[in-house]
């Protein structure tokens, strides 16, 4: 195994403020971004190699590693004869099929230097959302992780159709640290962490989940057209409902990962809030994608976050997005801060026709009336402050 020097301190760096505990964690998720794997469309072999290097080392010591690894859409539209990732669904999965291996043979002669294995699972959302198949990719993981062979996961891009996306890597580590019941998520890709806005573009080191961080978030996506800061924070949020912290850090330096565990200040570390949630809140906030969005307004914001009640169909401004009852759903207020997930009582038609009424009136409106409320606060999951 290659021998490297322990990372040092640049000399007038602040002193290290308390470390961060990570001791304990046992088993983590760790998240790569497309940007680390591939750029301008080609493997970066080496940076995955130091990276390789660190799971290795942490492996010795005891940890279970599992990688979501991104970058197959990144590194396989060149052989397609692209200048750059496309965007249309069906070259995407053309070029997700071709990069996904050239990815995963990259990472096994990688691990193979250190005699390790490596397996592959892709995942859809079906395998998140059906109890059975979530429970058999939880079986899997766990008979890799018990012989000792690192499971590197990435959705199944090439054959995922829009109804069944999860969509972005991001949201995936975060499904998958409830999947393996990890300890630790951290999310490596190229911007340092959450960045302070303003010009001196600080990274803020600790962030209490509940905290609003809007301000600080820029909208744009990474190389790969998706994910970005606020598929990141989303994650960190989820991961935290199961009560896992989050660190989001630069990983195109070498070491990263090792001094994270470490406990050095490296990175956002998103807190978790105690206590944690209920199991079936745990499920709601973990299932796949949302379908939609409601967008609610000031009265129902504060009924929600401060009273801890149901929403109603009075307090819904706007409904975006074609869903059936029972489907997950975004509940974000009029400036578009993500304020809850909740499953609906209700289909997106319906709710249309409901929206900003009472009650009493939706017998009324659809002939029919199964419950009163659009989402039923036991289906709601609170994710601002
Ligand atoms: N699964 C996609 C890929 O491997 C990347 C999604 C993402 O970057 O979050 O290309």
């Amino acid at each position: 195994m290659r021998k490297r020097a322990p990372p040092t301190r640049p000399p007038n760096e602040v002193p290290a403020l308390p470390p961060r505990a990570l001791g304990d964690v046992r088993r983590l998720v760790v998240k790569v971004g497309s940007g680390v794997i591939a750029t301008r469309g080609r493997l970066r072999p080496k940076i995955v190699a130091d990276l390789v290097y660190d799971v290795t080392v942490l492996r010795h010591r005891g940890c279970e590693v599992i990688l979501v690894v991104s970058g197959a859409v990144a590194s396989g539209f060149q052989s397609l004869g692209l200048s750059r990732p496309p965007t249309a669904v069906l070259p995407r999965q053309a070029a997700a099929a071709i990069g996904q291996h050239k990815m995963m043979a990259m990472f096994a002669r990688l691990f193979a230097k250190h005699r390790t294995e490596v397996g592959q699972l892709l995942m859809s959302a079906d395998d998140i959302e059906n109890r059975q198949r979530f429970l058999s990719a939880r079986h899997t993981l766990l008979e890799l992780l018990a012989r000792g062979v690192v499971p590197i996961i990435n959705e199944n891009d090439a054959l995922s159709d829009h109804q069944a996306i999860i969509g972005d890597n991001d949201h995936l580590s975060a499904l998958v640290t409830n999947v393996a019941s990890a300890q630790l998520l951290v999310i490596l890709s190229r911007v340092a962490g959450l960045l302070e806005g303003g010009p001196a573009e600080r990274v803020i080191p600790r962030v209490e989940v509940d905290s609003d961080v809007a301000r600080h978030i820029r909208r744009e996506l990474s190389e790969s057209g998706v994910g970005g800061m606020v598929a990141k924070v989303s994650a960190a949020r989820l991961a935290a409902n199961w009560g896992v912290p989050t660190v989001i850090a630069d990983g195109t330096q070498p070491g990263q990962l090792l001094r994270i565990m470490a406990g050095e200040e490296i990175g956002t570390m998103f807190v978790p809030r105690e206590p944690k949630l209920s199991a079936r809140k745990r499920w709601i906030a973990f299932r796949t994608r949302s379908r939609g969005v409601l967008v609610i307004d000031a009265g129902a914001r504060r009924a929600l976050c401060e009273r801890g009640a149901s929403l109603l169909a009075s307090g819904v401004r706007a409904v975006e997005g074609d869903f059936p009852m029972g489907s997950r759903v975004d509940i974000v207020d009029e400036e578009r801060h993500v304020l809850a997930i909740g499953l609906v009582s209700y289909a997106a038609d319906e709710i249309r026709r409901l929206r900003g009424r009472r009650e009493a009136e939706i017998k009324r409106l659809l002939g029919y009336e199964y419950v009163k409320e659009i989402v039923h606060r036991d289906e709601l999951v609170l994710l601002a402050p």
